[in-house]
């Protein structure tokens, strides 16, 4: 497959911390790349690294199939744009100046197509108004305007949506499924939110304490979602023993609700507790979240599962 982005058993200390302990990741053309992981897991460090604003300890990365070593990555940056940490805008321009400002900063002569690229950021209409008196969510898309002047091949975003309100969230999801969609942009986001990613990327990596616990498709993390059922009953405890028999794979929730993960009829649960002496009042599907299956991966690496 076609990457834009390669990574390579990237290291990176901090003095004795290790951030990184060795990512190697490949996002593919044209993907939306979901970074995950909580804070401090190394999402901002590797975005440094591949941003060119930080040198890893040891490994490589080849953003077009140019080695970070070489030196003709200097020309192919230009394939690259970024908003690490908060937007590089400019408070006392307007948005159509920062605009014009990073084209003139990039040799380019035309600034016909400015407005087309307010408009995708949905900041057409913002006139005059100082870049510093915008919103958050205004800000961001500036950033993102900003970043797309070079017409990159991949969007480097860290925490894009951190800090937005529901209506900015949405709205930020437009837009980066915009630039996908219609510029064919690859994306690379992080978030420590799996489910708002969710609604957007199409390839996932999760990081925990600067590796990478697992790499995938949306289609694939979707079927690894693990199915559960919920029963309410009269009595979880007089349950327990008896699913520990029949290897039911289970969790309790309190005294009367449990999830069942095992692929089990609703006939056989009802046999199996009216066994125990155990009423089954309902049984109904509740599928693991995303969140939960992320959470479930750290606690296996954790040993604690
Ligand atoms: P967050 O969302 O909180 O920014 P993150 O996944 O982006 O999390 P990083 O910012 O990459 O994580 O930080 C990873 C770890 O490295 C954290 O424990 C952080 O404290 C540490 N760290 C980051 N930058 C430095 C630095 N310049 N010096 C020392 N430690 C650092």
């Amino acid at each position: 497959m076609d990457n834009v982005l390669s990574i390579k058993d990237i290291r990176k200390d901090y003095g004795k911390f290790h951030v990184l302990k060795g990512v190697s990741l490949d996002i593919p053309r044209g993907a939306i790349f979901g970074l995950v992981g909580r804070n401090g897991a190394g999402k901002t460090t590797l975005m440094r690294i591949i941003t060119g604003l930080a040198e890893p300890k040891s490994g490589t990365y080849s953003i077009g199939g140019i080695l970070n070593t070489d030196r003709k990555i200097l020309n192919n940056r230009r394939r690259m744009g970024s908003i690490i940490e908060s937007p590089a805008v400019y408070r006392n321009l307007s948005a159509y100046d920062n605009i014009k400002l990073q084209y003139i900063n990039l040799g380019m002569t035309s600034f016909d197509d400015i407005p087309e690229l307010l408009e995708l950021v949905d900041l057409q209409g913002t006139g005059k108004k100082k870049a510093g008196k915008f919103s958050l969510g205004m800000k961001q898309r500036l950033g993102i305007a900003v970043a797309l002047c070079g017409k990159p091949d991949i969007l480097v975003l860290d925490e894009p949506i951190n800090g937005l309100d529901p209506q900015g969230i949405i709205q930020m999801r437009e837009i980066l499924l915009r630039i996908n969609h219609e510029r064919h942009t690859t994306i690379l986001i992080s978030s420590h939110i799996l489910e708002e990613l969710s609604k957007l990327a199409t390839h996932y990596a999760f990081i925990e304490k600067g590796e990478i616990l697992q790499t995938l498709s949306s289609v694939e993390l979707m079927s690894k979602v693990r199915k559960a059922s919920r029963l309410h009953v009269t009595s979880t405890e007089l349950l327990c023993p008896v699913f520990d028999r029949e290897g039911i794979e289970y969790k309790v929730e309190d005294d009367s609700l449990m999830d069942i993960f095992s692929d089990v009829t609703a006939s056989k649960i009802v046999n199996l507790a009216t066994s125990a002496g155990v009423e089954v009042i309902s049984i109904a599907d509740n599928n693991e979240s995303l969140e939960g299956y992320f959470m479930n991966l750290v606690a296996k690496k954790d040993g604690i599962s």
